[in-house]
């Protein structure tokens, strides 16, 4: 916070000074915090002479300070992980629409909305420990609700985003009643109340706590390429699966951005957006989380994320994922899943 104060300063005392508004730079208020993006942002500053001014946060923190800064908000661009973030801050009325050619032609129409824009993608697999679970058994994200599951599944909180979304996915698939069913299926399966994160349920399943979980891929890539000897050893007892690849498609989220209502530097902010679709910026910033660029030209090379295959990815619009969370959480209250 203190490394705004300076600088809200300076915009409190020059902003009436025309000359200012071409000042040269963008202030990004970014919930990503990846050693990659230092090289992702001083190649945008050596490409367009534009300084970037970073305020990182956790991703509800900033959306409440952009919120609470209101019509003086400095920030030009919102960086966020998930979906259904990005939703609210958009139904929030934070987001301004952007009309970029560039952005439409790179970013597919799936993976972006008319005020927010997708720039890589993680998917939400199955994980399963290969001496306790038959990967037959668990093929669809239908299955962990199912008899032969009984007291092996573990899963982060049904309150959290990435659970919620995939709970969306599911409503849109299913309808409402089948993914109550689902949802009271895979509660009736716990192996213990839900905690932790997916890295914790990740460690449960290898360490036979559980049966099988869900994880997104980069924290799975993430224990892949760990250099601690126990992470490896770890994964070496655990199977990925792509769920539903015979129906509608594993589970994806992704991490976007998008230009703010009040932004006061909007050309440098779609410029920036731009860039972040480029095919060097968008390998910075998959690769950064150990995830999927949006963009198909784009090129990764990360081990780690190559060693788990290839799928079919749901391809649902992801603004559905967040139409559907409201909704989603009432199931998930519903059905236990805390
Ligand atoms: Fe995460």
């Amino acid at each position: 916070m203190s490394s705004l104060r300076p600088f809200l300063l300076v915009i409190a005392t020059t902003c009436t000074l025309p000359a200012l508004a071409q000042e040269n730079v963008l202030n990004l208020y970014s919930a990503r915090h990846y050693q990659t993006d230092e090289a992702l942002y001083a190649n945008f500053t050596k490409l367009t002479g534009t300084i970037i001014n970073r305020i990182e946060g956790k991703e509800d923190e900033l959306l409440e300070r952009i919120k609470n800064e209101g019509a003086n908000s400095p920030a030009d661009v919102f960086i966020t992980v998930d979906a259904a973030r990005l939703a609210q801050a958009d139904a929030l009325g934070l987001f301004e629409h952007v009309k970029s050619r560039v952005l439409d032609e790179r970013i597919p129409a799936n993976l972006r909305s008319p005020d927010w824009f997708a720039f890589s993608t993680r998917a939400r697999v199955i994980i399963y420990n290969k001496a306790a679970v038959n990967p037959a058994d668990v093929q669809n994200y239908e299955d962990l609700a199912g008899p032969k599951l009984k007291g092996k599944v573990c899963v982060r909180s049904g309150a959290h985003p990435y659970n919620l979304s995939l709970g969306s996915a599911l409503i849109h698939h299913l309808g409402e009643q089948k993914t109550e069913e689902w949802a009271r299926g895979l509660v009736a399966n716990f192996a213990r109340t839900p905690k932790g994160g997916d890295t914790d349920q990740i460690r449960a399943v290898a360490a036979g706590e559980c049966g099988v979980s869900i994880s997104n891929t980069y924290y799975i890539a993430r224990l892949l390429r760990s250099e601690k000897p126990e992470d490896r050893k770890a994964m070496e007892k655990i199977g990925v699966i792509w769920p539903n690849q015979k129906t509608f498609g594993t589970h994806i989220n992704i991490s976007g951005g998008g230009m703010l209502k009040t932004a006061p530097h909007k050309d440098a902010a779609v410029k920036f957006l731009e860039y972040l679709a480029s095919d060097e910026a968008q390998a910075y910033f998959a690769n950064g989380n150990n995830e999927w660029p949006v963009v198909k030209s784009a090129k990764v090379g990360n081990a780690a994320l190559e060693s788990l295959g290839t799928f079919k990815p749901d391809s649902l619009n992801v603004g559905i994922l967040a139409k559907n969370t409201a909704l989603a959480q009432k199931i998930f209250d519903r059905a236990g899943w805390r």
